[in-house]
């Protein structure tokens, strides 16, 4: 008798923490791993190397070095669709491949919301080639300016206010004094805006925290436009509404970091879905597949307290991660299945490399101490995808860098 496929889509913090946690089960079963690239990427990160305090290597490392040959399959393709009913995955390269049980953790992409002009013009930071693309991009203004002095090329506008915005300015603002004196230009005269459509910046902190880290990126020179929703992108130009008028400012740098949505490939497949996100059962299973699981940021879970989704984190998606394996074996072994329950250890958000704001365990930070916890707990994701070498290959015991 042949034995049971199981079928892991996408190497995310979901994804390879699924690996890791079946693999140590030494289960009689054939794992295949799907990813796009032949390395893991720490997502929590990007806004680092789209800044250029991080370089790709540091936040990445090989899938190989995780997966077990004797017990894993890893295939290096793009998936196309999954055919839920055939229990089958289209893959771009690689044909079509068969599952018993399925994990799906496709992770996310950049929101646009249908503006106009975002998929064109709007820098998205969702993967390490697009925070490439924005560092490189605002590297060729600054160079152009010098030939030019055009002062629109030193006018950067980050559009949302969210965490990935907050913290990629806390980084790039530490990162323009050292690029201005690269490219020979005054700091003072690189503009950097945030736009956010809400009236309240930060709102999940209390207050005094929110202001705190708000007051830190003013001081550093970020100008919030605040209450203002983002209404069209064109080449060099950001649209936008304040008092129900359409008001623009010019840049030629637009990050574009107002949120995200499920992978693209949950709607393909025909899944019931909002933003590409399935609201799973209690066992992390879509409705109506019992075999399969979907996690990360391509699910949705609902928090009883708040009767609102969880925000999709790295932190749920390995808790999901932990429970797919659980119910994976307890359906293998025909024993009931673990309702799956989540409760959020607190969040974080970095204003640079040695400051933060957040609120964890029920207790409020700021300044360094904040800054240090940060580290800890993306170590802590690092050790449970990666492993143990791994951050020691990193370097990543050091809390002050
Ligand atoms: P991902 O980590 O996105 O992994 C998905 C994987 O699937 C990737 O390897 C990708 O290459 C692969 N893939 C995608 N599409 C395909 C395809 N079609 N075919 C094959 N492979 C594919 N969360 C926190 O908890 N704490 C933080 O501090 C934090 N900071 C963040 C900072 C930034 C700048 C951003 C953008 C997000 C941050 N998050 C944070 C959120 C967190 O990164 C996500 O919630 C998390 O990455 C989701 O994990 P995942 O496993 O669902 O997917
Ligand atoms: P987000 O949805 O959390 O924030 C996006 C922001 O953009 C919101 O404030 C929203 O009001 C604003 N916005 C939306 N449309 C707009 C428009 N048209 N004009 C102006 N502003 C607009 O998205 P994110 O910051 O990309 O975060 C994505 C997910 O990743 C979230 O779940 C977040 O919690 C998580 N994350 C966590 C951390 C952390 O824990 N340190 C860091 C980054 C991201």
């Amino acid at each position: 008798m042949s034995k049971t496929k199981i079928v892991i889509l996408g190497a995310g913090y979901g994804g390879l923490r699924t690996l890791k946690g079946l693999q140590k089960k030494h289960l009689d079963v054939e794992i295949t791993l799907v990813n796009k690239n032949d390395y893991h990427y720490e997502a929590t990160y990007l806004h680092e190397v789209a800044s250029g305090a991080k370089e790709p290597e540091q936040i990445s490392f090989q899938i190989k070095d995780v997966v077990d040959p004797k017990q894993t399959t890893f295939i290096q393709d793009t998936v196309i669709q999954v055919n839920k009913d055939e229990k089958t995955v289209n893959l771009e390269k690689n044909g079509t491949i068969s599952f018993d049980y399925l994990v799906f953790a496709l992770g996310f992409e950049s929101e646009s919301f249908g503006i106009p002009g975002v998929e064109e013009f709007g820098l998205p930071m969702v993967t390490i080639d697009s925070a490439v693309t924005i560092r490189e991009h605002m590297h060729q203004q600054f160079a152009a300016y010098q030939e030019s002095q055009d002062d629109s090329l030193l006018s950067i506008v980050v559009c949302g206010a969210g965490f990935t915005s907050i913290e990629y300015l806390g980084e790039l603002t530490q990162q323009l004094p050292k690029l201005a004196k690269k490219y020979n230009l005054p700091v003072e005269k690189i503009q950097l805006t945030c736009i956010e459509a809400m009236p309240t910046l930060l709102p999940m902190f209390a207050d005094k925290l929110a202001n705190y880290g708000i007051q830190k990126l003013k001081d550093r020179g970020v100008q919030f436009i605040v209450g203002t929703p983002i209404k069209e992108i064109t080449q060099d130009t950001v649209i936008y509404e304040e008092n129900e008028e359409l008001k623009s400012i010019k840049a030629k740098t637009i990050v574009w970091t107002t949120g995200v949505k499920g992978s693209s490939v949950v709607g393909q497949s025909g899944f019931e879905e909002r933003r590409g996100r399935v609201m799973v059962e209690s066992d992390l299973t879509a409705p109506g597949y019992s075999e399969i699981f979907v996690i990360g940021d391509c699910s949705a879970v609902m928090d009883p307290e708040s009767n609102r989704p969880y925000p999709t984190t790295a932190q749920i998606a390995l808790k999901q991660a932990d429970g797919v394996v659980t119910n994976l074996v307890a359906k293998l072994n025909d024993r009931p299945i673990v309702p799956f329950t989540f409760k959020s250890q607190g969040s974080v958000c970095s204003i640079g490399n040695n400051e933060a704001i957040g609120e964890v365990l029920g207790a409020n930070l700021k300044g360094y101490p904040a800054s240090v916890m940060k580290k800890i707990i993306e170590d802590k994701s690092l050790s449970q995808t990666g492993g143990l070498k791994i951050m020691f290959n990193k370097g990543r015991f050091d809390l002050y860098h």
